[in-house]
């Protein structure tokens, strides 16, 4: 087992955009495997490439907490989408806060499997809106970009409160 480190927000590296993976070989399905073990270690339901440092087009996805349900899209796109749904979204790189934003409640997303293999998945409610938070992570894009610049300011200003006390050795 090996374990990837987590950026946490601001890093500017989670503001990279992943590369296509061109062949699914060895190199890629360690790295697969290494981005499974961290999403279980951290206790998180997804996990993007770029949150490991990773900028290649590489998700990883349990919202079934068995390990045989894990799904892991390579290069996904998103070819249909349907509806809205809102729930409360977390984030490993923003660990401790949550937030409803709008996404689409069904999707169709093309992807290559770990195999190598081209498939195309529908997903509906948690699973759509994982599939959309883990994809927009690809991009470089956060959950709490959607909220409204005042929303985001109170979390910005929190977050450095945080890591300022964690400087001063404030808990
Ligand atoms: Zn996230």
């Amino acid at each position: 087992m090996s374990l990837l480190k987590i950026l946490y927000y601001p890093d500017t590296r989670l503001r990279l955009i992943a590369k296509p993976v061109n062949e699914v070989n060895k190199k890629i399905k360690k790295i697969v495997n290494n981005m499974i073990d961290t999403m279980y270690q951290e206790e998180g339901i997804g996990l993007a490439a770029t949150q490991v440092n990773i900028q290649l087009q590489i998700i990883v996805i349990n919202t079934m907490e068995e390990e045989k349900n894990n799904l892991v899209l390579i290069n996904p796109k998103i070819i249909k989408k349907e509806g809205n749904i809102s729930i409360e979204e977390g984030c490993l790189s923003i660990p401790e806060y949550r937030a409803s934003i709008p996404r689409y409640n069904y999707i169709k997303v093309q992807a290559i499997n770990i195999y190598g293999e081209k498939i195309e998945i529908e997903a509906e409610s948690i699973l759509s809106i994982c599939i959309q938070h883990e994809i927009d992570h690809l991009q470089g894009k956060l959950f709490i970009d959607y909220l409204s610049k005042f929303k985001r300011e109170r979390i910005q200003k929190k977050i450095q409160k945080k890591r300022k006390n964690i400087d001063q050795g404030i808990k």
